[in-house]
């Protein structure tokens, strides 16, 4: 880099490349930091939100796939409270506070307080018919088991840069037997992750079991020093839904609010970015994968028409600065030329993708009583739905009274030709299995169908390994950034927390 960034002379000019919940956080965060940058945000696609998708369809209101975030880490709430959204945060239901798994095709409690891997009590576990008597004390065997490769004291030579990894399958079926893998770990992350197990990496999704078996040698054991297995406050079963929370009116008033604040005319829809480089005075230039023609036909704004990115109506145009908040292969492509190494890393991650059929039905087409949030699916109950959730029990004004709304989740790793189902198919495919899970009678009163094709960055094992080389490779371009949820989380959180990590050092001063 030749110049100081950012530019003394002028405001900066940084392009944002990516409309979702990333690119949307980025964006936001620079107009915080630096009210006095020219931000241009550009969009592939007809609307931003990426992924974030809310339909109001005939009084239901159906998410088209995030419906909700962890309150846990702070990034998600503290944001919805900078747009003004922190009076709109629903939190789950407490009295419904529940989620179910399928076993030999009946919907059966998950132990209350069985935590991905963990069981934070054990009377609940011992009572369920979810693991079979030779299960569960194979389970309670765990405190027996030595500690794994992954979680051994680090001394590796050659040094890795991250400590040594383990598939989730393999850690969860060494500490916990197959049994408890298959019955309530694997449909638990499969929910969560739409993964592969035996590929997931243990230090990328979940380091904190790694961190139990290297500290106290077993996850019982450190439940039980960590005095949990009391807890009578932490009564949840599977994912942790109190966790949780959504805004009233869902997703897409996170993602108003925020185009509300970055300024409508600072985005620009329809407009795919091809490739960028760095020139040799240090600024990006961005080649747009569309006409030049286009340009000059209107004037650039919030809009759907308009392809004419405002301040940018000179394609030379070129920014101070750059964030790639696409997915990893998207911003593989858009590196390709400029620099092949780190686009070659990037392609490297892979993705799966995954449908979400919403069904709606009156309360008493619906023989199950719905008392809980959803229920999961084991891969050994040879089904072909992944997960489903019960919306409307979840958070209040999902559904109008008498009526209940369903989502249900289809493909991911292990199923991915399911994806490619025509609609008609992949609803019938989705009823017939509520119908025989939830006693299910009659049409549904609504449909709708959203496909999600390489939306879930897979988190294979060695996943931070690659992570520290592309971070590594990427400091190269100190006005470059790259965000999402391909690198460190995949959550809504998650994504916040890179966006605004992003933005942060763009708004560093940098001298050459
Ligand atoms: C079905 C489903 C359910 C989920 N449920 C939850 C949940 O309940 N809670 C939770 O916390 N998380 C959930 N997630 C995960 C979370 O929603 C996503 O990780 C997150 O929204 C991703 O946001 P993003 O902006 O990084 O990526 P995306 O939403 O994928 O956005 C990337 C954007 O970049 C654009 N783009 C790509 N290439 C270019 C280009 N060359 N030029 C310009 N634009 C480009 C795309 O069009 C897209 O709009 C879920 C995900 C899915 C798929």
């Amino acid at each position: 880099m030749n110049a100081s960034y950012p530019p003394a002379s002028a405001a900066p000019r940084i392009a944002v490349i990516g409309g979702g919940i990333t690119g949307l956080a980025a964006a936001h965060r620079l107009h915080e930091l630096l009210p006095r940058a020219e931000v241009a945000l550009f969009e592939a696609g007809p609307r931003v939100g990426g992924v974030l998708d809310t339909a109001h369809l005939d009084g239901f209101l159906v998410e088209r796939s995030a419906d909700n975030f962890l309150t846990r880490l702070p990034q998600a709430v503290a944001l919805c409270r900078r747009v003004g959204l922190a009076d709109e945060l629903l939190s789950t239901d407490e009295t419904r506070r529940r989620a179910f798994v399928v076993k030999n095709g009946q919907l059966v409690p998950i132990p209350d307080g069985f935590f991905l891997m963990s069981p934070r009590k054990l009377g609940p576990l011992l009572g369920s018919n979810v693991l079979s008597v030779p299960g569960k004390l194979r389970l309670l065997a765990e405190t027996f088991v030595p500690r794994g490769p992954a979680s051994k004291e680090l001394n590796p030579e050659p040094r890795t840069l991250n400590p040594p990894d383990e598939s989730v399958a393999s850690f969860a079926r060494r500490r916990l037997g197959n049994e408890t893998f298959e019955r309530l770990v694997q449909p638990l992350v499969a929910g969560i992750y739409t993964a592969d197990p035996e590929k997931l990496s243990m230090a990328a999704t979940m380091p904190e079991f790694l961190a139990q078996e290297r500290d106290h040698g077993s996850l019982l054991r450190a439940r039980r020093r960590a005095g949990r297995f009391r807890d009578q406050s932490d009564d949840s079963s599977g994912a942790r839904y109190s966790l949780f929370a959504a805004p009233k009116d869902g997703m897409a008033s996170l993602v108003q609010a925020l185009v509300a604040r970055i300024s409508p005319s600072a985005i620009h829809l329809n407009a795919p970015i091809e490739s960028v480089r760095q020139m040799s005075d240090g600024r990006w230039q961005l080649d747009f994968g569309f006409r030049i023609s286009d340009f000059g036909l209107a004037e650039g704004s919030f809009n759907p028409q308009s392809r004419v990115p405002s301040g940018c109506r000179n394609p030379q145009s070129a920014f101070d600065a750059l964030i790639l908040a696409v997915p990893a292969y998207a911003a593989a492509e858009l590196l390709r030329r400029h620099d092949p190494t780190l686009a070659t890393e990037l392609a490297t991650i892979e993705y799966a993708g995954c449908a979400v059929v919403s069904l709606a039905f009156q309360r008493n087409q619906i023989g199950h009583a719905l008392d809980g949030f959803g229920f999961v699916v084991p891969q050994v109950e040879r089904r072909r739905i992944i997960a489903a959730s019960f919306a409307s029990q979840k958070f209040p004004g999902r559904a109008p009274e008498g009526a209940a709304l369903i989502r249900v989740f289809i493909g991911g790793a292990l199923q991915p030709e399911l994806l490619d189902l025509p609609d008609h198919e992949l609803r019938q495919l989705a009823l017939d299995e509520l119908r025989d899970l939830l006693q299910i009678t009659g049409e549904p009163l609504l449909t709708d169908i959203a496909r999600w094709p390489r939306s879930m960055p897979q988190y294979h094992v060695g996943h931070l390994d690659r992570i520290a080389r592309i971070e590594e490779l990427a400091a190269r371009h100190p006005t470059l950034a790259l965000a999402g949820n391909a690198y460190r989380g995949v959550g809504i959180p998650q994504c916040i927390a890179s966006a605004e990590s992003a933005a942060e050092r763009l708004a560093t001063p940098i001298t050459p």
